[in-house]
């Protein structure tokens, strides 16, 4: 079976991001996933070949890490005329799609993004208008080169070989023109991160102030979540655009998504309707987030959302 080329998402401080075991379990349907790290990434090989990665490239070193995406986009160029894989497969997140972008270009191939499943024959299915239709598309010229959308499937462990192969990286001067200065680890807290999460509490601008975010914050707390925002209370100051949830936020499938002062717009809602469980607390019976909560509860969240935590804490 030819290999399926799966570009890992990871950070030394977070390792594999579930995006890659996604693309992995994915790639079993299209061929033998061999895993593409591009750069530094930790100790990860031992979860790439869990997940069924056959092979890993790894390209690191100053000409990898030292710049923006480009030589990334060269050296997975290099290796797709080298390999001729069945698929190359990445995450749908600002870097994964700029490198397909410049992939694509490189190899005068088509490109498919936010898909969130894709067949044995390359045809993905791609989440369209914020999420609410899905459409099948497919590659017809070169090989899919697909971004797929993080939390588009369980991924399922399949242990396998996991031999690591190092990349010669060559790159050109063209590559190095957007040279890393800077770079500043984000603080980390003690939360999970957003999009691995399996409890997100979100507060919206129901919230009213970046004060109160302390409740969203102590609730998630107690049930060992993250926290989430709405646009609406990102774009008031109530809390850091990193947590935003939806179409031009982040995509979250949890266990348990709890949507406080939030009214359930199809551009939240394309962010996190794929949750498991919905709960949401608003004041307003008629708010549409209730139509797709589980559970709701029509009320303050200034009154619920005290007694719900002093509930958990007597657990
Ligand atoms: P509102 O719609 O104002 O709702 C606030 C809710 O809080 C209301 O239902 C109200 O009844 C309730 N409430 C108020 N006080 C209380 C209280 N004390 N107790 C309980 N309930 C209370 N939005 C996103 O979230 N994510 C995105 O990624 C995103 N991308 C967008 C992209 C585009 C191109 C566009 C046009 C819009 C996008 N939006 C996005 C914005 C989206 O359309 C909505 O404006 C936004 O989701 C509304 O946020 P909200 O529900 O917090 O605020």
């Amino acid at each position: 079976m030819a290999e399926v080329l799966v570009v890992v998402e990871a950070s030394a401080s977070a390792g594999v991001k579930k995006v890659t075991l996604e693309m992995l379990t994915f790639a079993r349907t299209l061929g033998t996933p061999s895993a593409v790290v591009l750069g530094e990434a930790g100790d990860i090989t031992a979860k790439l070949a869990e997940f069924g990665a056959e092979k890993i490239y790894v390209a690191a070193g100053e000409d990898i890490d030292g710049y923006l995406v480009s030589p990334k986009a060269t050296v997975l160029a290099a290796l797709v005329q080298q390999v001729q894989p069945a698929a190359v497969l990445l995450g749908s997140t600002q870097e994964g799609k700029e490198i397909a972008g410049r992939l694509a270009v490189k190899l005068d191939n088509g490109l498919l993004t936010d898909a969130v499943a894709i067949d044995a024959d390359g045809t993905a299915t791609q989440a369209i208008f914020a999420g609410s239709a899905l459409v099948k598309s497919k590659v017809t010229r070169g090989l899919p080169i697909v971004t797929i959308r993080p939390n588009s499937t369980t991924p399922s462990p399949a242990p396998a070989a996991g031999t690591v192969e190092q990349l010669t990286v060559s790159v050109s001067d063209a590559d190095k023109l957007t040279k890393v200065v800077e770079r500043v680890a984000e603080k980390k807290g003690s939360r999970p991160e957003l999009t691995e999460a399996s409890i997100v509490v979100s507060g919206g601008r129901g919230v009213a102030s970046a004060d109160n975010f302390k409740l969203v914050e102590e609730l998630a707390d107690l049930l060992g979540g993250a926290v989430g925002a709405s646009r609406a209370a990102v774009d008031s100051g109530f809390y850091p655009h990193q947590f935003q949830v939806g179409q031009t936020g982040k995509t979250v499938s949890p266990q348990l998504y709890l949507a406080l002062g939030i009214s359930g717009a199809i551009q939240h809602r394309a962010g996190m309707q794929t949750s498991k469980t919905i709960v949401a607390v608003n004041k307003d019976p008629e708010a549409p987030i209730f139509e797709l909560a589980d559970y709701g509860v029509v009320g303050d969240l200034f009154k619920v959302v005290p007694q719900a935590a002093d509930e958990i804490r007597k657990r």
